[in-house]
């Protein structure tokens, strides 16, 4: 199994992480593809395996603490090892709520969507992750949540994508002497049910930085933020 490359993508059943799980799938990996919905997640996974692919499901709801850890458990029963964590999920919710009226319960599950699970999820699969001689981890960001141009744009988000990048460069620095690279990646404007259907960028192109950071990228490259394969300030 060693002679393989694994990945893992959270929020996998649709959007980017569909198209992430596709493409590296394509590229011969073993694909575990989390979802929160089993239901979703299997016709997700039943859809990729028409081509002949090894996709796999997993059940992870990045919301749920104790989740990440079951999911854990259930791929370290089938593989010895992870070489790709795609932590992609997220959510876009009171887009419209500016700073000063964003509520306590929006900014709550924000950030335990988009920045905690994601922490959550690396913690449980650093230790397959360590058994890789190239491990990774990818954390899906947004431009959102660069500080040095920060505006008004989606306070409960941006703030939470800002944290994100935050547990980028922690992580990055706590796995160093396990040489596993950490970086974020900002997929640009992409039509997704999130980006909507203005949004300039298809999916496969949205994916492209993701899929490279998963497989080309230099192992040394970490604790960055990146976006079209280039470097981006914070
Ligand atoms: P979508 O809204 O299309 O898909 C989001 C995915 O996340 C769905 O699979 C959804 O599952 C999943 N998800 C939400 N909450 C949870 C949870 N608690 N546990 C597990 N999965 C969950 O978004 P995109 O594909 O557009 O976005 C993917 C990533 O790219 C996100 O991190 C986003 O912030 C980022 N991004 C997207 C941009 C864009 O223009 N599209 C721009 C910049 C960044 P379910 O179906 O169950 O809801």
């Amino acid at each position: 199994m060693k002679n393989r490359s694994i990945a893992l993508i959270t929020g996998a059943n649709r959007g980017l992480g569909f198209e992430v799980a596709r493409q590296l799938a394509e590229r011969d990996f073993i694909v575990y593809l989390s979802a929160r919905s089993r239901e979703a997640g299997e016709a997700a996974v039943e859809n990729l395996q028409k081509n002949g692919a090894d996709v796999r499901f997993v059940e992870l709801d990045v919301a749920d603490f104790s989740s990440p850890q079951k999911a854990a458990q259930a791929v370290a029963a089938q593989v010895d090892h992870l070489d790709v964590l795609v932590n992609n999920a997220a959510i876009l919710e009171g887009e419209n709520l500016p700073a000063l009226r964003v509520t306590a319960e929006v900014m709550q599950k924000t950030l335990a969507v988009n920045a905690i699970g994601p922490l959550l999820v690396a913690q449980a699969f650093v230790p397959l992750l360590s058994q890789s001689a190239h491990g990774r981890i990818i954390n899906v960001s947004s431009s959102a949540g660069t500080l040095h141009d920060m505006g008004t744009y989606a306070p409960a988000y941006s703030i939470s994508k800002a944290a994100l990048n935050a547990v980028t460069r922690q992580l990055s620095a706590a796995l160093q002497n396990k040489r596993i690279a950490v970086n974020s990646v900002c997929p640009g404007w992409v039509r997704t049910d999130m980006g909507g259907c203005n949004a300039p960028r298809a999916m496969e192109k949205g994916a492209e930085t993701i899929v490279w950071l998963a497989t080309e990228a230099p192992q040394d490259l970490t604790g960055q933020f990146l976006r079209d394969r280039k470097v981006i300030a914070w």
